[in-house]
């Protein structure tokens, strides 16, 4: 589970010197289908180069592009999603650029009327999305993996024709942890559509950032630059962080932002610049001559529509104002669907059991028990759902205390132990009669006249050396409220 997805963060837009930062994403989201955008061609990752290739996504002359209808479905249910208007007739384009990784020369891509527009997902508007392919892969090899550097650069022609969604948002970001945890959202919404694998390391989800900055006040937009494709949301930030610290100072020194495409080196903090950028006449747009307008059909945006599942930020909201989880658990919980989906087995195991409570062990202690139990994922976890329930059923009823679940707890990540047994075998069961209690906590007093004589003068907080001894007696089995009663019972308090 990633951690600090921390609530309303990103709303401190306005920085202490006058300047507000803007910020509008752009993300390319490679569609999971079976085959490519515009052939028949397998879509794969990570197989042998170029043994996914036919006439047409390598671009000879003559042949005729397909459309890939389930991509097609697959970008009307992003395009519900994100609450967007589809354009009854949408039109692809040609997008002139020479490049290895483009064998056509030109990337069928969507321009003026995109499939979809006009949408949102919580506090960002979506400019559009639309429909393109994705370009063969370039493999630079040589001393310095920069493409300036290296000695050879290889193409790989798998990738080449990969159904991509594009997706432009308004320029309505304003700080780089709002881009981190927007872009989780999408990012979480995406993977829930089950539409894509949605991995930034492998390329799957890109992510490109606009940034420019504004005096505080104004409406007018400054020059923006363009940070391109970081392989997580955490970089994202930091590189948009420190876009926007450096045009603070370009602007306070008196110079000016210019326009161009950066790069960010994590590991070093450091921006480069790779070229000045590009504007949309220099691609030389035009309508592609062999595809029709697409038109989808009321029976396709109608199943669109119906087979959305809930989505992250949905359940955000449900979590919060239904169930009355914590704003901070409520977003770890479902921007994450696995983890959603655990927390909800968990929760059905005992209605008897709050809400919140399940939350609270799901993502407090069970979630670092996995990771201190070196960094377990979820999906390999050892603990279903229903045995993590019947170890909070049994805390929560006072059967265990909450320090031995604990311990349950730990012996169930390492080996999968099943809860019940464990407290059976181990004797955790709390000290119920409160008859064996009462004489426990007699002969505390009595072995502790020091403590007992404080707390019967005034001094509150010498219990707790009474409560102490009660419970290394008990070996933590019993409850500690019980314990606290019958010490004031018996101190005559
Ligand atoms: P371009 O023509 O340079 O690609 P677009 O107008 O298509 O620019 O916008 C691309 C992305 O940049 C969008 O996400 C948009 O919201 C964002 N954007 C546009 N202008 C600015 C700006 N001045 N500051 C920050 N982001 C911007
Ligand atoms: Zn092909
Ligand atoms: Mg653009």
């Amino acid at each position: 589970m990633s951690q600090g997805a921390s609530s309303g963060g990103g709303t401190a837009g306005a920085t202490a010197d006058g300047y507000e930062a803007v910020i509008g994403l752009e993300i390319h989201v490679q569609l999971s289908t079976e085959t490519k955008m515009f052939c028949g061609c397998r879509l794969s990752f990570g197989d042998e180069p170029n043994i996914h290739t036919c006439p047409i996504c390598l671009g000879h002359p003559g042949v005729l592009p397909v459309p890939n209808r389930r991509a097609i479905e697959f970008g009307l249910l992003i395009a519900a999603a994100l609450d967007c208007e589809v354009a009854p007739r949408s039109i692809f384009h040609r997008k002139n650029y020479f490049y290895p990784d483009n064998p056509k020369a030109y990337q069928i891509s969507q321009f003026d009327i995109p499939l979809a527009s006009d949408g949102r997902l919580n506090e960002v508007r979506i400019h559009r999305a639309h429909l393109e392919e994705d370009a063969a892969k370039m493999i630079h090899v040589g001393t310095s993996g920069r493409i300036q550097g290296s000695d050879a650069s290889l193409v790989d022609f798998n990738r080449a024709g990969t159904p991509l969604v594009e997706i432009v948002t308004e320029p309505d970001l304003r700080s780089g942890a709002q881009v981190r945890e927007w872009g989780q959202l999408l990012r979480a919404t995406i993977k829930q559509l089950g539409v894509s694998d949605v991995n930034m390391e492998e390329g799957s989800l890109r992510c490109d950032a606009n940034v420019s900055i504004r005096p505080v006040g104004s409406s007018e937009l400054g020059t923006k630059t363009e940070m391109k494709n970081m392989n997580s949301f955490r970089y994202l930030e930091r590189g948009v962080e420190a876009e926007i610290e450096r045009q603070k100072q370009l602007l306070s020194a008196g110079g000016r932002v210019v326009q161009e495409t950066l790069h960010f080196d994590p590991s070093s903090g450091e921006l480069h610049s790779l070229r000045s950028k590009e504007e949309s006449h220099d691609y030389r747009y035009l309508p592609e001559p062999d595809l029709v307008p697409l038109a989808p059909t009321p029976e396709m945006l109608e199943a669109a529509a119906e087979s959305l599942p809930e989505l992250p930020a949905a359940r955000a909201s449900r979590y919060r104002d239904e169930l009355g989880i914590p704003e901070a658990a409520a977003q770890l919980l479902s921007f994450e669907t696995e983890w959603a989906d655990f927390f909800e087995g968990v929760l059905a195991h005992d209605e008897g059991v709050e809400p919140r409570v399940v939350a609270n062990w799901v993502t407090g202690e069970f979630a670092a028990e996995l990771r201190r139990q070196g960094d377990q994922e979820l999906s390999r976890s050892k603990v279903s759902a229903d045995s993590l329930g019947s170890l909070i059923s049994m805390v929560a009823v006072g059967r265990i205390s909450h320090a031995s679940g604990k311990s349950v707890l730990e012996s169930m990540v390492a080996e999968g132990a099943d809860p019940r047994q464990v407290v059976e075998e181990q004797g955790l069961e709390q000290i119920s009669d409160s008859g064996e209690l009462e004489k426990i906590v007699k002969s505390a007093i009595e072995a502790n006249p020091g403590p007992a004589e404080q707390v019967r003068s005034g001094n509150q907080k010498a219990i707790g050396a009474l409560v102490g001894a009660v419970m290394k007696e008990t070996r933590g089995r019993a409850d500690g409220g019980e314990v606290n009663r019958l010490l004031k019972k018996h101190l005559d308090l």
